[in-house]
């Protein structure tokens, strides 16, 4: 009898073990759009398995199809079929980056969540330096770009100078030279996943949590196969979602013109009466006019304005951000 409840016990045990990782949520998890990636996937998917062979920790890779016309489709179909790593979310069609990389962190359960590009540009070995980070207590680590050696010199010189007006202008600091390489922790997920709004820039709604942050450099190196799908357009579009969803810099543009043109308009009339009343010059009636359309003209912007902080407080509205994100809380039950 003792020996039967023994075996009994045993055979629990070693039930319970089977089925616990089975059940448990992954530690990792790798979120990669891909669009028209055929000839990349099989490459990445070697190299994570390559970084990853030494833990013991599970992990998943969620590659999200973003409506390709080539077969991406069936070659994650197939490594999927072969490997319970590997994941997969089919879009109905093209979404767009923002999107379908959305789509993947949605999905996630990992409790760290690496998102990076299918073309092998972001270097899977970057992660385990990331990883460490992570394990340090940061809760969100950018990967950073220390070259941009073959993009073409339009796109340098715009970067540059968009980060630095998007520093000059933006409420929050959004790390510069920081693409969507980055690991974030369960607890940014879960923030950046309630926010339900649909120009997405990721990167700067990450910063926006404002959770413990660090860097680690990186030289990016060039697209292993396949083409850039960022086009210009493409890449000024989240340039603009940038700078609209993280600035109110050009709502309050009619406030600054308003003002120039007020102020202008006002020292010109100053100037003109003076000059009438002392020396007794003729001005012609359209110089006066000039002066006074000047005025009028930074009325209407000054009201342009005040429409545009109204429309600014229903956009911030109409976005539903949390109105905070808490950190820690200590003494509560
Ligand atoms: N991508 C996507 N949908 C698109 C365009 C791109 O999912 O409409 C993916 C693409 O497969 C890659 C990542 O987004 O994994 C970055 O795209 P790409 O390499 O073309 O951009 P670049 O590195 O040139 O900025
Ligand atoms: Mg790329």
């Amino acid at each position: 009898m003792q020996q039967f409840l023994i075996n009994y016990c045993h055979t629990f045990i070693n039930l319970y073990k089977f089925i616990k990782p089975m059940s448990k949520n992954p530690k990792y998890s790798f979120v990669v759009p891909a669009y028209n990636e055929e000839a990349n996937i099989p490459a990445l998917c070697e190299r994570l398995e390559i970084l990853m062979k030494n833990t013991d920790e599970l992990w998943e890779v969620i590659f999200v199809n973003d409506g390709s016309t080539d077969n991406t489709y069936s070659v994650l179909n197939n490594l999927s079929a072969k490997n319970k790593h590997i994941k997969f979310i089919d879009l109905s069609r093209n979404f767009g980056h923002q999107a379908a990389l959305s789509a993947g962190l949605g999905n996630a359960k990992g409790e760290a969540i690496i998102s990076m590009d299918c073309d092998l540009q972001d270097p899977p070995e970057v992660i385990q330096e990331m990883i460490e980070k992570w394990k340090q207590g940061f809760h969100i680590v950018y990967a950073r770009r220390r070259n941009f050696r073959k993009d073409s010199v339009i796109k340098k010189f715009g970067s540059k100078i968009y980060y630095r007006l998007m520093g000059k202008f933006t409420r929050i600091d959004i790390p510069k030279n920081v693409g969507d390489f980055r690991l974030v922790d369960k607890r940014v997920l879960n923030e950046v996943n309630q926010m339900k709004e649909h120009s997405r820039y990721l990167r700067g709604m990450v910063a926006w949590t404002g959770f413990k942050h660090t860097f680690v450099d990186y030289q990016r190196p060039d697209r292993e196969k396949g083409v850039s799908n960022y086009t210009f357009g493409k890449l000024a579009k989240l340039g603009m979602d940038g700078v609209f969803n993280f600035s109110m810099l050009p709502l309050r543009l009619g406030f600054i013109l308003g003002f120039i043109s007020i102020i202008s308009g006002f020292g010109l009339l100053l100037y003109q009466i003076f000059d009438v009343l002392i020396t007794g010059a003729y001005y012609h009636l359209y110089k006066w006019l000039v002066v006074i359309l000047f005025i009028l003209m930074g009325f209407m912007f000054m009201l342009f304005w005040v429409i545009g902080e109204y429309i600014g407080k229903i956009y911030d509205d109409v976005r539903q951000r949390p109105l905070y994100v808490i950190n820690e809380m200590v003494n509560f039950d």
